[in-house]
Parts: structure tokens; sequence; C-alpha cells
């Protein structure tokens, strides 16, 4: 089992997806295990896009994510990272797959909806940056046989 930190943009909240793109990932058969919407801080932004602090869309980017609140989720299931990446589909939403969220809901290059983590170590720090100890919740999903076929070892 994999968690990945996803982050309805400020875009997704003002257009009212917030809940649209969540179920599509509830459906998928992935498990909310944190949840907090926020106004995220100067300062988190700017780490959190740190990676790309030296490319030209980087403030705007800052500007962007710290202008209205948005809703930061952890989501649990198997090979998350990349099936969430996989759902979200391409960064630019002009080039986004049909079917993909990004392909389905933004056409524009940098308001594309979510942020989602791309490898392990990303998960993980994101994670970090986002939740306290403790805000990300252990718990046991009761349609997990149905979900996963438990009935197998081919799970
Ligand atoms: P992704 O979110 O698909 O992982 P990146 O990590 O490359 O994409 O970029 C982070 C975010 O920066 C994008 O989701 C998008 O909001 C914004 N962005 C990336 N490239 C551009 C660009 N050329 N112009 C405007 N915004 C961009």
């Amino acid at each position: 089992m994999e968690t990945s930190l996803i982050i309805i943009k400020p875009d997704g909240v003002q257009r009212r997806l917030a809940g649209r793109i969540l179920t599509r990932f509830e459906e998928k058969g992935l498990a909310i295990v944190g949840a907090k919407m926020m106004r995220i801080p100067l300062e988190l932004a700017e780490t959190h896009y740190e990676a790309h602090r030296e490319r030209p869309f980087y403030p705007g980017l800052v500007q962007y994510m710290t202008s209205q609140p948005v809703l930061v989720v952890a989501l649990r299931g198997k090979s998350a990272i990349t099936v969430i990446r996989k759902m979200l589909g391409a960064t630019f939403g002009s080039q986004a797959d049909p079917g993909t969220i990004r392909g389905d809901f933004a056409i524009s290059d940098g308001y594309n909806l979510v942020h989602a983590s791309d490898s392990p170590e990303a998960a993980e720090r994101e994670l970090g940056l986002f939740f306290a100890d403790g805000e990300v919740q252990d718990y046991e999903m009761h349609d997990t046989p149905w979900v996963y076929d438990t009935s197998s070892d081919l799970r």
C-alpha cells in the first residue's frame, strides 16, 4: 500500500470541482486517510515547489497556490502514487488525455486543478510538509475484500 498527497488547487475549489475530483479517486478504490482545507502559507508553497524555483513560471505558481484555499488530501491504495498520476493526466490541461481529470476538466497550462506526488520520495516529503504526526489515519476500509479480491494471492 502506498500513500500519496494530492492538493485540489484553488481553481478546483473555486470551480466547485473538489467533490467530483475526490469522488473519482474514491470510485477507483483509493481510501481517504487525511484531509484538510487550508490557505497555503507562502513559505510552505515555496518549499513544496522548490524544485521549480529557477523556472520562469515559479513566481506565478506560488502566487496561484497561495491565492485561495485548497483541499489537501492523503490517499492510500495499491500503487497509489502511479495510479493517481495516471488519473491526473499530463500537466497541461490542453495536452491531457480525455478520461483523465485534467483532460476532462482543465484546458490551462498552469490552472490544472490538482497536484499529486510523483514518486514515493516526493510523497513522503510532501505528506510530512502538509500533515503533522497523527493527522494521517490508519484504519480498515470494510470493502477491502471486494476492492482487492483478498480471496486469492493475485491481488
Ligand atoms: P505536475 O503538477 O504535473 O507534476 P510540474 O511539477 O512540472 O507538473 O509543475 C508543477 C505545476 O506548475 C503544474 O502543475 C502547473 O500548475 C505549473 N506549471 C508547470 N509548467 C508550467 C508552465 N509552463 N506554465 C505555467 N504553469 C506551469
